[in-house]
């Protein structure tokens, strides 16, 4: 029997996995697993001129391979539009949101958005939908970074909940569908650390439950870059799942994985031994 609440995996189907995601992947598969809590799979999809063709049915085959069964139903944001929807006017009630139609090139000199459309709560055409900050502060202790405070006003300001081009923002989604019950646990690569505070602040706006958060370290080129798609990260070779496994292990404080093993079994003893409280903060290089 699983406990109530769980973890999940939160993938864009932008590409397939590489050694980078397969990290975040096992690290909140092994949080969940150590915890007795499900596990949950949900495709990021919304940002749809990204999406690669076939790039979500690759995702899952790879977790497959690797042994990272997930719990229930694979879910996909693109399927849950009318909950944003709801969302959205949830702060719209609340006098949270305006409409904002500066163009990139003049916010790119603010790295505070500088309020310019705050007077616009009424909806107009060919505008990004804000919500404000005010003057909101988020804390909270993440499992593995410690404790972190912000004021959104300096992080960033007023940020943007639905896209001038209609599609919901990522800060807006992730929020409502870790917010909505089933997920407990965030855990997740170093870089997201930053958004957190705006997420956090959704949840709180719409009255949702706050996840605990724990923030993973990355793995990083010799440059000290993040592996990822943008960087031409190699995809995972998936007729070696458990040696791609013992490569990520160590980067989340789990050494001396047994060399024979396979990916579950694997999996299972880092399970024994995993611990958010001993991943090291900084980095791996890969
Ligand atoms: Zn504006």
């Amino acid at each position: 029997m699983k406990g109530v609440g769980g973890g999940r995996f939160a993938p864009s189907p932008t590409g397939p996995l590489h050694l980078g995601s397969l990290l975040a992947a096992v690290a909140s598969f092994l949080d969940a697993r150590r915890q007795g809590v499900a596990w949950h799979v949900r495709l990021d999809d919304l940002d749809t001129p990204r999406n690669a063709a076939g790039a979500d049915q690759a995702i899952l085959v790879a977790l497959e391979r690797h042994g990272l069964h997930w719990d229930g139903p694979v879910v996909r944001q693109s399927e849950r539009l009318p909950r944003y929807h709801e969302a959205l006017d949830v702060l719209a009630r609340q006098g949270l949101l305006f409409y904002c139609r500066c163009p990139r090139r003049r916010l790119r000199d603010h790295a505070t958005y500088p309020g310019t459309c705050r007077r616009h709560t009424a909806p107009r055409p060919d505008s990004a939908v804000r919500l404000r900050v005010d003057d909101a502060r988020v804390s909270l202790t993440d499992l593995v970074q410690g404790e972190q405070h912000w004021r959104l006003a300096e992080a960033g300001g007023d940020f943007v909940v639905r896209r001038r081009d209609g599609l919901f923002a990522y800060q807006l989604a992730t929020a409502v569908d870790d917010g909505d019950g089933a997920v407990t646990r965030v855990i997740r690569g170093r870089d997201l650390l930053d958004t957190t505070a705006r997420q956090v602040l959704v949840m709180q706006r719409l009255g949702l439950p706050v996840p605990v958060y724990g923030h993973v370290p990355l793995l990083v080129d010799r440059a000290g870059r993040k592996l990822s798609k943008q960087n031409h990260a190699a995809p995972l070779d998936l007729d070696r799942p458990a040696d791609n496994l013992r490569r990520v292990l160590p980067a989340l404080g789990l050494d001396g994985a047994p060399a024979d093993a396979g990916s579950e079994a694997l999996l299972s003893w880092a399970a024994d031994r995993f611990d958010l409280a001993r991943v090291p903060r900084h980095d791996s290089v890969s």
